[in-house]
Formats: C-alpha cells, structure tokens, sequence
C-alpha cells in the first residue's frame, strides 16, 4: 500500500544533544504502527517532530509522499495528521455533541462576515455538521453520554470523545500517546476495538506510543523499536520480545 509517513535521516538536537539522532523509519499506509523503547530513547520528541510540534535539526518528514518537514501542526491537521490522547483537549464545560461540532475547520461560521452575508448556508452548514456528530456517536456507541458536559465523563470516555474528534475531519492518520493511560479495563476495550474498527473500516493509518506491552500486543503490527535517537528494530512485536538486542536496551545497565 505504500507509506503514509516517512522520516528521513531526522536529526533533533537540545544544545550538544541528540534527542532524535539521524532516525529513518516508514509507516505503512493502513497500519497500526507501535513505537516502543525504554525512558529517553526520543520516542516523544519523534512524536513532537511528526506532529508538527517541533521542527527537525536536520532531515526529512514526508506525509503521503509530501515533504511536511517544519510544518505547524494545524497545517498538519488540514491534510489530516491528528495527534490526540496526551492532553485533554476537550472543552469541559460544553456537551460532548458540542464538541465534535467544534472541530471541523473552515466552516463559515467561523467567519463573522459570511455570518452576515449568508446566514443560510451557515445553518446549513451547521445541520450537516450536527449531523455528522450523530453518525461519530453512533460508530463509536457513545450516543448515550451525547448531551453530557465533556468535563463530567470519566477518563475513558474523554479518549473516546477524541477519538470522535478525529473522525469529525475524516483524519488519515492518527498519532496517539498513550492510549492505555489512566482509563479502566471495560473502557480499554472499547477504545482498541474502536481503533481497530476505525483501522479496518474506515482504512485509518495510527502511529502509537504505548508504554503498556499488552495493548502494544494488542494492537499494534508492526512495532518499531527506538533507542539512543534511532530505530534500533522493527518487526512482530513476538519477535521483537524475543530480541536480544531489545531485552539488553530495556533491561541491560
Ligand atoms: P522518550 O519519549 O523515548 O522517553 P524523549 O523524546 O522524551 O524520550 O527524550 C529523549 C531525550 O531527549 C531525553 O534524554 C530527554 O531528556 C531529552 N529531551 C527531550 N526533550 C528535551 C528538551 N525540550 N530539551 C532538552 N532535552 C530534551
């Protein structure tokens, strides 16, 4: 299927360190990809790169085959490269409906002036958006929190509910930390299944980084192993547990 993310030869550096160090891997367009690697290894500051939240010292990101190096994350965004889960975006005191309305962008009634001007194109607009709202709920099986300020659900759910956002700009790729993070056990479920479902169905690609090994099994094919800046290995995560190299990372001295 070809790659939806390429990272070339990309190099972060803090003052005389190297965060990323001259780091190439590729996610496949459609897949799961997990990033593992112990504590300091440069997984987040990847992420921050990729996701448009740090620019490269040095090297290349290409997204569906266009070089996006340095690009902001709301330019990021508009070609459909989310990063969810990490922070609570949710704006707490609105429903979670209201939420999902929020996100596409570029809607006229964003503009005071069109407002103005075509007042009828804005409500159209706005039932059409409503509407799309309703079939996220749906997919996602949360139709029954969707009059719920966003503020009141538990932890869980709010990862639904970004999960919901995602889907509200027909995203392509979703870069998600941490999923398994603060979120109990039924919920969990729900969340893989949901990405699986968004994966198989709706032929979204994720970028995952993950600390808990379970859901990594879980979920992710393949697995690309960072350590020291780089991609140490890349493969099954069974073979990758069984590979010395990555045991001697996690665990050696
Ligand atoms: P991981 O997510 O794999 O634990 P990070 O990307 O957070 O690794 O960090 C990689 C290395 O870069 C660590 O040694 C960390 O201390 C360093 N680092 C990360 N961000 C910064 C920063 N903003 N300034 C200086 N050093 C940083």
């Amino acid at each position: 299927m070809g790659s939806i993310i390429d990272v070339r030869s990309v190099t972060k550096r803090f003052g005389g360190f190297h965060a990323v160090d001259d780091c190439t891997l590729s996610i496949e367009k459609g897949s799961i990809t997990g990033l593992i690697g112990p504590n300091g290894a440069g997984k987040t500051t990847l992420f921050n790169m990729v996701a448009g939240t740090y620019v490269p010292t040095s090297g290349q990101i290409l997204l569906d085959g266009e070089d996006v190096t340095g690009l902001p994350a709301h330019e990021l965004f508009n070609r459909g490269l989310l990063r969810t889960f990490q922070i609570a975006h949710e704006f707490s005191h609105m429903t979670v409906t209201e939420n999902l309305m929020m996100v596409p962008a570029g809607q006229s009634g964003e503009n005071l002036a069109s407002v103005w001007l075509r007042p009828a194109r804005v409500t159209q607009e706005e039932a059409e958006v409503r509407k799309k709202a309703e079939e996220v709920l749906d997919f996602l099986k949360i139709t029954h929190v969707k009059n719920e300020l966003a503020g009141n659900l538990s932890g869980g759910q709010k990862k639904l509910l970004e999960l919901g956002r995602t889907m509200m700009v027909d995203a392509k790729v979703v870069l998600l930390d941490e999923i398994a993070a603060g979120v109990n056990r039924t919920l969990l479920n729900d969340l893989v299944s949901n990405i699986e479902r968004l994966n198989q169905e709706l032929g979204y690609t994720f970028f995952v980084i993950e600390h808990d090994m379970d859901m990594i099994a879980r979920l992710c094919d393949p697995v690309i192993v960072m350590a020291a800046g780089s991609v140490m290995t890349e493969g099954h995560i069974e073979d990758i547990q069984k590979n010395e190299a990555v045991i001697e990372a996690y665990f050696g001295g």
